[in-house]
């Protein structure tokens, strides 16, 4: 027991490290006045085999106050310019009424990796609306955290998508949420778009190869392939407190 809860805070720890770096990396983005996960490279991108056109099934958490018609119109918008690029549509399957559990980053991550992924759900994104401790944040100089990402599935994500801080005048909702799709398709880093073409390859290939239902996943953790829902959410579990 006693090295299980080693190990397990030492993954904690890993965590918040990983967090740590991708929200500095979000504060490097915010003074560059770059808005996406990395810089696209048409050459390297031109180098890699996408496959037959494919989709990954998305389902939304909606937070108080944001509808399903905005909800699916920024997914839409976020994901327009890229999807011909990999031969990848996201397409909406769901959508969930939920209630923002927490303030902290971490406190909406825990609550929302306890949602498995359901039927029909492939990942799931959670958008939601201001809560009155985001304005005292975004008040200070520290990066805020307008979305953020399970890295152990990568499957589990969240967006802000209320324009009210600084932050967000140059952040807007629809990059928010394109950053987190990237994030959920496989790609764990910033600044690493060669890495990120590999993964989306790699992953449509196993679902093509396979021809599973389910879009795999990517553990950044293990670094390794989570091939079914099932798997998933036992690595959800696996990783909670
Ligand atoms: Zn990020």
């Amino acid at each position: 027991m006693h090295d299980r809860a080693q190990r397990t805070t030492r993954r904690a720890g890993s965590r918040r490290a990983g967090r740590f770096v991708k929200n500095t990396a979000a504060l490097a983005l915010l003074l560059a006045g770059c808005t996406s996960i990395g810089t696209h490279d048409p050459r390297v991108r031109s180098t890699v085999d996408f496959g037959p056109p494919d989709a990954v099934s998305l389902c939304l958490y909606l937070d108080d106050g944001v509808s399903e018609e905005r909800a699916r119109g920024l997914v839409e918008e976020a994901w327009s310019t890229e999807a011909p690029l990999y031969g990848l549509r996201v397409k909406v399957t769901g959508v969930t009424r939920w209630h923002r559990p927490a303030f902290t980053m971490d406190g909406i991550l825990e609550a929302l990796s306890r949602e498995p992924l359901r039927p029909g759900c492939d990942r799931v994104l959670a958008l939601l609306g201001r809560h009155v401790g985001d304005f005292i944040w975004g008040l200070l100089p520290l990066p805020e955290a307008l979305g953020a990402v399970d890295d152990d599935t990568l499957t589990h994500a969240y967006a802000v998508i209320t324009r009210v801080t600084i932050n967000q005048i140059f952040l807007s909702p629809r990059n928010v949420v394109r950053h987190e799709l990237y994030h959920m398709l496989g790609c764990p880093e910033h600044f690493d778009m060669e890495g990120c073409y590999r993964q989306i390859a790699a992953l449509k290939r196993w679902k093509l190869a396979h021809q599973s239902e389910f879009f795999p996943a990517w553990d950044s953790v293990k670094q390794e392939m989570l091939v079914s829902r099932e798997s998933v959410n036992a690595r959800l579990n696996s990783s909670g407190p």
